[in-house]
């Protein structure tokens, strides 16, 4: 029986990768991945090491989550080095949570290496702080996934009015209905924000915009996204370092 690593693979650019990510890596006997995870992480495999793609993308998966545990827990009962590869940071809104769950109800040992998210990455590429003293003292980090329309709601939109940063991922699909759900609750229709695009890799696109006109602005854009609502962003101005 063997141990499985739930592992960040960081946000895209593959030096992001945690040290300890690229030691287990190296030493996997299979390596069971998603579509976020940066694909040349596998170069870094040993010869023989298997790959299992469970293609996760957006929240949508084309294996559904009880499958993926069950993939792990059986690949642990035949391998010694387990990796669960995943992208950004493993319990950011990556489930690691459910799969370390279901491992650790069935006596399989398991680490954690977190990896460093997206969430915070993205706009560090695109010259965006996250928490800016005298601009933004806090920031959260809120799944876009959910429709704000949707009258069971678990997000609380209504302690969405002060000047934190908000980073919704998984919710480029929803970005009309956040942006006017935002409007709603009282911010101004010129309030900052921006669209990142493949944050941290050479395909990396940023769209500057407001809420009333993100929308328009950031159609096309192609995933995965995430979205930067805040003061911060006009931070961007002086702070934006990365040229592809
Ligand atoms: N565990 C991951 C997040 C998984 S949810 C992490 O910590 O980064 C998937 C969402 O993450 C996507 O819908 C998108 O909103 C965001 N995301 C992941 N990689 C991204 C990237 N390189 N650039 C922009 N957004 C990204």
């Amino acid at each position: 029986m063997g141990k499985v690593y739930l592992t960040g693979a960081g946000p895209g650019d593959m030096e992001l990768l945690t040290m300890k990510a690229f030691r287990v890596v190296k030493e996997a006997d299979v390596i069971i991945y998603d579509r976020l995870a940066n694909p040349d992480i596998l170069k870094e495999a040993k010869s023989g090491c298997e790959f299992v793609y469970v293609g996760k993308e957006d929240g949508r998966h084309i294996m559904p989550q009880d499958e993926i545990n069950e993939t792990i827990y059986q690949n642990a009962l035949k391998h010694d080095n387990v990796v669960r590869l995943k992208g950004g940071d493993p319990f950011v809104f990556g489930r690691g949570g459910e799969e370390a769950a279901y491992l650790f109800e069935r006596d399989i040992k398991f680490e954690i290496i977190p990896g460093i998210t997206s969430a915070i990455s993205a706009p560090a590429y695109a010259g965006i702080p996250v928490t800016h003293r005298g601009v933004a003292v806090s920031f959260r980090v809120v799944t876009g996934h959910e429709s704000p329309n949707k009258t069971t709601s678990q997000i609380p939109w209504n302690n969405f009015k002060t000047d934190d940063t908000i980073i919704f991922l998984m919710g480029l699909h929803n970005l009309p209905m956040i942006s006017e759900k935002l409007i709603e609750i009282g911010k101004p229709a010129d309030y900052p924000c921006a669209v990142i695009s493949k944050g941290t890799t050479v395909d990396q696109k940023v769209v500057i915009g407001t809420l009333s006109d993100i929308t328009k602005k950031a159609e096309g854009i192609p995933t995965p996204a995430l979205i930067v609502v805040g003061k911060v962003v006009e931070l961007r101005q002086q702070l934006n370092w990365f040229k592809q």
